[in-house]
């Protein structure tokens, strides 16, 4: 986790992307970002490590790359797309690859668990190993 102050808004602290809690899926991680599975909206989202909202150019574009990864695992080549509106923490920069059933289906969809960064995605319900 970062530590140093962000340009603005709140403290860090209260930040739940800068808290990373590792509930649901993770697709990637490294030292710019990660991607894992929102908990809100059930669909992969990629979180900048640093708490802010500007990303340089090359950080956006490494971010997207590996949202897409985990979106085209996730859903296939088409019928998604990234949205980077950032509803829920304004002040920190990620972003949501939608599916286009996202909305409909989001309290539907069973969760993914955590079960280590880049393996195979489980849904509570499946048992791993299977
Ligand atoms: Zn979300
Ligand atoms: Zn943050």
């Amino acid at each position: 986790m970062n530590t140093k102050p962000g340009p603005r808004g709140p403290n860090p602290d209260d930040c739940e992307l800068c808290a990373a809690d590792r509930f649901t899926h993770w697709y990637y991680e490294d030292e710019h970002c990660w991607v894992a599975d929102c908990e809100v909206c059930a669909v992969p989202m990629v979180v900048w490590n640093d708490h802010g909202t500007e990303p340089t150019d090359e950080a956006v574009e490494h971010m997207m790359a590996k949202l897409n990864k985990a979106a085209a695992g996730r859903f296939g080549d088409v019928g998604w797309k990234i949205d980077r509106t950032m509803r829920q923490v304004p002040e920190h920069f990620h972003a949501h690859a939608r599916d286009a059933d996202w909305w409909g289906q989001r309290f539907r969809r069973p969760m993914s668990k955590y079960t280590g960064v880049g393996g195979e995605r489980h849904e509570h319900g499946n048992p791993i190993g299977t």
